[in-house]
């Protein structure tokens, strides 16, 4: 699964919209202490559903909004869009491209997108569910991650271990099955 690009406005140091392309081959993203390095991983964690502030390094969802600096004001809300290539049809959507958008307000509102039309969070979670980027994957790997899956509670590690097999979408929808 190929990111394309990724594109930030208002997501926490990223007050103007930002857009990063993403070529073939690797990108290295450098730049001094404090410059945003890791809210680019951060702002492709919570496109992709993350629901936990905490694991984005902030207390209160609106943590991840543009918070305002000495010469500019913060802003009312935030918006990730991240697009995936699809030309090998890996996501079961006709487009070549897939774009994931996410926006919170600070009044709390937010919303989903996938290419444009609104969708529940659910439906992101089982698009990405078997695609190694879903909730919980390895895709992303964190300064404190790795001591995460090191001390994990076995059943904590088991969801690692399923999401790497690509059953968690069966899981998803077992569970939803028994909840009904
Ligand atoms: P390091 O090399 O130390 O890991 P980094 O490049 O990864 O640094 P980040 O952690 O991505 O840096 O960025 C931290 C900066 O983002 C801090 O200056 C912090 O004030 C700023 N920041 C975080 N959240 C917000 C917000 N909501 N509004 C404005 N700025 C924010
Ligand atoms: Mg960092």
């Amino acid at each position: 699964m190929k990111l394309l690009r990724l594109t930030l406005q208002g997501f926490k140091s990223f007050a103007d919209k930002t857009t990063i392309e993403f070529a073939d081959g690797m990108t290295v993203i450098v730049g001094p202490n404090g410059c945003g390095k890791s809210n680019i991983s951060d702002a492709v964690r919570w496109v992709l559903g993350e629901q936990n502030v905490r694991n984005l390094r902030g207390q209160k969802a609106e943590d991840i909004i543009f918070s305002g600096s000495e010469t500019r004001q913060a802003k009312n809300g935030a918006e990730v869009q991240l697009v995936l290539d699809n030309s090998s049809h890996e996501l079961p959507l006709d487009t070549t491209e897939v774009a994931i958008t996410r926006r919170l307000l600070r009044s709390g509102d937010s919303d989903f997108k996938i290419n444009k039309r609104s969708c529940r969070l659910k439906d992101i979670q089982e698009l990405l569910a078997n695609t190694g980027l879903g909730r919980g994957s390895l895709a992303i790997i964190g300064q404190n991650r790795v001591d995460q899956v090191l001390t994990a509670r076995p059943d904590e590690r088991r969801l690692i271990f399923e999401d790497v097999a690509g059953i968690s979408l069966y899981r998803m929808r077992k569970n939803e099955g028994l909840r009904k």
